[in-house]
């Protein structure tokens, strides 16, 4: 599954075409988490695959309102955060949960991702972000799964609270880690050094 996610995001540093979800950084994660649906769940039912689809996309759509989806306003938790939530949200409902599972799928794959910074490496979209996509792929299939084996009525933290929490964060997180590459790993690996 984390190979599904890299090939996306290699496409993407290699100047080949994506599909933003939310972002071209974090352009891996939906489709990761949707492959790996369709090849070891469900893959033949094309009903469920468009159920994933749209409510990833509602769930995007959730963070958009109450919060941001960019990561020059919000640090990595508004690209990778977003884009597990919105595809715990979907896997959650094409394997069968009810609406409020998917949603508590989308407050844990976001809650594990708070205060995520943007820090590529002479900004590009290179590092961390291609492995990025790998964790943001596994937090979404393990936020799903903890939701499928949990009771909403007993969750401590709503979605609701999650959002409203990564945007305070988000606002005070400091300019350095909001896709300015002016801090974190892009400060302590230079350019040009074989690691890049
Ligand atoms: S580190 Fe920044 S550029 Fe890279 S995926 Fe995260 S938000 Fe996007």
């Amino acid at each position: 599954m984390s190979c599904f996610a890299l090939a996306v995001n290699e496409e993407n540093a290699s100047f080949g075409r994506v599909v933003t979800a939310p972002t071209n950084g974090a352009a891996g994660v939906i489709p990761a988490v949707l492959h790996y649906f369709v090849a070891f769940c469900d893959g033949d039912n094309e009903e469920k695959i468009l159920q994933f689809m749209l409510t990833a996309a509602e769930a995007g759509s959730i963070f958009k309102k109450g919060a941001t989806i960019s990561a020059a306003m919000g640090g990595c938790q508004a690209e990778i955060g977003v884009s597990s939530a919105m595809a715990a949200a979907g896997l959650t409902e094409a394997l069968g949960g009810s609406q409020r599972q998917a949603l508590m799928a989308a407050e844990i794959a976001m809650e594990h991702h708070l205060g995520l910074t943007c820090d590529p490496i002479g900004g590009l979209v290179q590092i961390p972000c291609i492995e990025r996509n790998t964790m943001g792929a596994i937090k979404a299939i393990t936020a799903s799964q903890l939701a499928l084996q949990s009771t909403p009525d007993f969750a401590k933290v709503s979605l609701d609270t999650v959002i409203k929490t990564m945007w305070d964060t988000a606002r005070d997180m400091s300019f350095k880690y909001k896709e300015t590459s002016e801090g974190g790993l892009a400060m302590h690996i230079p350019i040009s050094l074989p690691e890049c």
